[in-house]
């Protein structure tokens, strides 16, 4: 690489061969009379199809083009990661490698950052559209849960940042491995600004998202930035004490005038209610459980296998 770009651009990628090239393309011409210096940085996690051979071509031509590859897919919260570790810009831009996210917003980040001293420039996704019924339920529970409980806005927030070196080392420099980019970006708290856009239908392929990996994204979103679940299992357990109460005050009143026994339907509903109420909380302790087994154990987050 080049001794210090003004700004990188980081693109993790997952089976996106259909893309790099325009992207570039795009790019270049956007950027070509704006920016001192730039470089691309792809980062290829563990793509099965020719993503990699073509970025090593294109590296071959364009010397702004570099890329790291993974062992396998570790997942693209680890692809930006390692892009964010890999970086030495002044400045650097996460983007997606399928086109959803429009190259042409680039210079008018960089413009935040460069004229105005806007340390995070991010891109909020107006009527983002999601894939599937299920990613829209799953995404609105764990949006909406996540705003509750930090007061940032995450719905329509995306990957798509400009973040200035201070930032970058910021976020690096945290010990943890279960990451939400986009929390942690704003748990920060540095001056940001907010661009507006409409995404674009993806142009080819499909969404890499498994349910599997949505599923455990969300879980992995969540506990690594709030403990609002576990909160919610004192909430829970508050008003199940104060159910409990009132239900002993009836018993008791029943017992005391003489009118006792029929309690069947209570006792089966409490019952129901509170093992309902003790097995969601054990699922819900496992979880951060499973989550400081795994930074305890300490393995990276990813594995560079090869570099162009
Ligand atoms: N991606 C990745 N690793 C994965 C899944 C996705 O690097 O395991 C990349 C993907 O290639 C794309 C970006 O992350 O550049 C966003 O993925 P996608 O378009 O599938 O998600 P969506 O747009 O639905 O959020
Ligand atoms: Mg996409």
């Amino acid at each position: 690489m080049n001794s210090k770009p003004e700004l990188q651009l980081i693109l993790p990628l997952f089976n996106e061969e259909a893309h790099i090239l325009e992207i570039v393309n795009r790019i270049d011409s956007s950027l070509s009379n704006k920016v001192a210096t730039f470089e691309y940085l792809f980062v290829d996690d563990g793509s099965s199809d020719d993503s990699w051979k073509i970025i090593q071509e294109l590296s071959r031509n364009n010397s702004r083009v570099h890329g790291i590859r993974f062992n396998r897919n570790f997942g693209k919260e680890s692809a930006i990661l390692a892009g964010l570790k890999e970086s030495t810009a002044e400045a650097v831009i996460i983007l997606d490698a399928d086109l959803q996210h429009p190259p042409e917003l680039i210079t008018e980040m960089y413009d935040q950052w460069k004229n105005e001293g806007v340390k995070i420039v991010e891109a909020c996704a107006a009527n983002k559209k999601r894939d599937t019924i299920v990613h829209q339920i799953g995404a609105f529970f764990t949006y909406t849960l996540l705003e509750f409980a930090s007061g940032t806005p995450f719905q329509e927030g995306t990957d798509f940042k400009l973040l200035d070196r201070e930032i970058v080392d910021c976020i690096c420099q945290l010990p943890e491995k279960n990451r939400f980019f986009r929390g942690l970006v704003s748990w920060t708290g540095a001056p940001s600004k907010t661009i507006e856009f409409t995404p674009k239908e993806r142009a080819a392929g499909a969404s890499k998202w498994t349910l599997k990996q949505l599923a455990s994204f969300s879980l992995d979103a969540l506990t690594s930035h709030t403990t609002a679940p576990l909160r919610l299992i004192t909430f829970f357990s508050m008003l199940f004490i104060l159910f409990s109460l009132l239900l002993s005050a009836q018993t008791l009143y029943q017992y005391l005038s003489g009118n006792a026994v029929e309690g069947f339907t209570t006792v089966i509903i409490s019952i129901l209610l509170v093992g309902g109420v003790l097995s969601a909380a054990l699922g819900i302790i496992g979880e951060y459980i499973a989550r400081i087994h795994e930074e305890l154990k300490s393995r990276p987050s990813y594995l560079i296998k090869e570099r162009v």
